[in-house]
């Protein structure tokens, strides 16, 4: 069984009880890590100016506190393999249903099943109830 590193672990307790929830599940069956819970404004700032959000500050879900988003990759990290971040993310998105928990996952943002042009693929993000 896969366990949380240390940061991995001070990152998603930014986040929001249900996505602490759905990750402690997750991370039992496929090893991943958390790059990003809760950002600050200069993080937020440089997320953008870097390409990694179009969300200007404070209206991303990860500058919620508790954060309202989370991004966590399959580890070992690869950007390139697109397809292992699809994978892992319809694994999650399974695991968020049988909780209960309410998931956008940014690879889809419409939810219509199909990778979108802008492919943010370890952003999972919490919705309003
Ligand atoms: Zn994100």
């Amino acid at each position: 069984m896969s366990t949380f590193s240390p940061q991995s672990l001070a990152r998603l307790s930014t986040c929001h009880p249900d996505l602490q929830r759905l990750f402690t599940e997750v991370i039992k069956h496929r090893d991943c890590t958390v790059l990003c819970g809760h950002r600050t404004q200069a993080e937020q700032d440089q997320a953008v100016a870097e390409g990694h959000s179009k969300t200007p500050w404070p209206k991303s879900r990860h500058n919620a506190l508790p954060s309202l988003a989370a991004d966590v990759a399959p580890f070992p990290l690869d950007w390139a393999d697109r397809s292992r971040f699809i994978e892992f993310a319809h694994f999650v998105l399974g695991v968020a249903a049988t909780l209960g928990i309410s998931i956008t996952w940014g690879g889809d943002w419409d939810r219509d099943g199909v990778p979108d042009k802008f492919f943010d693929g370890p952003h999972f993000q919490l919705e309003e109830k």
